[in-house]
């Protein structure tokens, strides 16, 4: 990429979050992503070009130094800070703002100092080879899984925390503020569950209910994705179509409604082995205490009687591993965010050895992995406390990206007289992204959320309470 011929004719919108704006390269398989502020905010948003460089620096050491370590060298993919022409981030985002979505447009894209994060385009297989590309364009089914597990801190005090999961309650939260109109049947310790028929229903209710948990991409483009007014049959029968070349030998005599959940069911299945998809053949075994939500109830019996384990170091296992860096559960790490607060209020020029804002270097990761598993009263054990919070909060709020491309067989597809053609096989490879650090400052925030969501769903789920 020649930084000084930049064209905004090469790039179109790719997608965006709640943070960042995504233009995808036309020709390669590379990405942009521009930061986003809010309109309200527009006078402070202002950073200098060299802040905000700086801050796009953070996000790549983060993701480097902190989560590459943590989450697996082959799961995350290096970023590069950029700086961009300016009159190319003014023309980009004049051309992207009629394709994006309404309920994202109260943020707008940074067009003030020219920085981006440029990332491998992660929808697209880059050794992909010229014939895929042509006749079955990769997948890509994307997953925000979210908070896999149920805390088991003593600090707790809310016993509902205990049994139904963080997803669970806030989605009832959620549809009373309006946020969403219908509540999600996804629940992430479905997925995280390891078991199979329990994994399979977790993605189906997520293709069911997408909102921001679910897209799937084809060649690179969004093909289904969270549609405000959706007709879920309608897409789903859309998806469908889209689908069956991949899963579906051409010959097949299967009647529409027949192959599309055909069709559906494969596209789970291989879904499912990409999430638990690992070459070690180790197990991490998952307590059970932990493993079940009260508010998933459809499925009882699945939950009984079922020994819960991931295979070692598969993507699932090292995001969850990761999560469980937070056990001490908000409540228990309010006090120490507190003391944390009061060291700086008292020893000011502390705050960088610390190292609260950054620079997150590989001692930001010793902070983190040599943490003292006893609080001892120090600064040291709050410190390594709060940093392996927020890295759990990164973990809680990464997408996993699995890529899927269709390999030989090519030909033999076509023999309709076949009786059972063979089906097309897959390759995939599974990554991590949008691990920016979460912000020290947010903790407290954190905190008066968590209560709300969960005095809300005792309120509105809970009778006489
Ligand atoms: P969130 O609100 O989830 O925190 P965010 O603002 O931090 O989102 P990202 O999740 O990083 O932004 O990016 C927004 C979307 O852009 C992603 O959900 C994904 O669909 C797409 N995207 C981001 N990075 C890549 C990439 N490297 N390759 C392909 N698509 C990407
Ligand atoms: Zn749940
Ligand atoms: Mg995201
Ligand atoms: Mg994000």
């Amino acid at each position: 990429m020649e930084l000084d011929k930049m064209d905004e004719n090469d790039w179109k919108y790719h997608g965006e979050g709640n943070k960042s704006l995504v233009v995808s390269n036309v020709q390669h398989a590379r990405v942009l992503r521009l930061l986003k502020y809010s309109t309200e905010d527009a006078e402070n948003s202002h950073k200098t070009t060299e802040q905000a460089f700086r801050h796009i620096q953070n996000i790549v050491d983060y993701s480097q130094n902190v989560m590459k370590p943590l989450l697996g060298e082959k799961f995350v993919h290096d970023g590069e800070a950029v700086k961009l022409p300016l009159d190319f981030v003014r023309q980009l985002s004049l051309k992207v703002q009629q394709e994006r979505p309404e309920s994202r447009c109260d943020k707008v894209m940074d067009t003030f100092s020219g920085c981006a994060l440029c990332l491998p385009n992660l929808t697209q297989l880059s050794s992909c080879c010229c014939c895929c590309r042509e006749h079955r364009p990769p997948l890509c089914i994307e997953i925000k899984p979210k908070c896999g597990f149920l805390p088991s801190s003593r600090h707790v005090t809310k016993e509902i925390k205990k049994q139904v999961c963080r997803f669970c309650m806030h989605q009832h939260f959620k549809l009373a503020h309006g946020k969403w109109k219908r509540l999600s049947r996804y629940c992430p310790l479905d997925l995280f569950s390891g078991n199979k028929q329990r994994m399979s229903l977790a993605i189906k209710h997520l293709i069911e209910e997408p909102q921001n948990n679910f897209k799937i991409f084809k060649g690179g483009e969004c093909i289904y994705s969270c549609k405000d007014d959706a007709d879920v049959l309608q897409d789903l029968d859309e998806l469908a179509q889209h689908l069956r070349p991949y899963f579906l030998p051409s010959g097949s005599l299967m009647n529409g409604h027949q192959s599309s959940k055909v069709v559906l069911n494969e596209l789970i299945q291989v879904i499912v082995s990409a999430l638990l998809s690992s070459w070690d053949p180790r197990k991490t075994h998952l307590s059970e205490g932990r493993v079940r939500c009260e508010a998933s109830l459809l499925h009882r019996d699945l939950l009984r009687n079922t020994n819960h384990c991931l295979p070692k170091d598969c993507v699932l296992d090292k995001i969850l591993g990761t999560q469980m860096l937070d056990n001490l559960d908000i409540e228990g790490l309010n006090p120490l965010f507190k003391r944390v607060e009061q060291h700086l209020q008292d020893f000011p020029k502390e705050r960088s050895s610390l190292q609260i804002d950054g620079p997150y270097s590989h001692s930001f990761l010793e902070k983190i992995q040599k943490c003292p598993t006893e609080d001892d009263g120090s600064i040291e054990y709050a410190v390594g406390k709060v940093h392996q919070y927020r890295v759990a909060m990164t973990a809680k709020d990464c997408s996993i990206m699995i890529t899927i491309a269709t390999c030989g067989e090519e030909d033999g597809l076509d023999q309709s007289l076949e009786i059972q053609p063979s089906k097309p096989r897959f390759t995939y490879s599974v990554s991590i992204l949008d691990l920016d650090p979460k912000p020290y400052e947010s903790i407290p925030h954190q905190s008066r959320l968590d209560s709300k969501i969960v005095n809300h769903y005792l309120r509105s789920t809970l009778p006489n309470n």
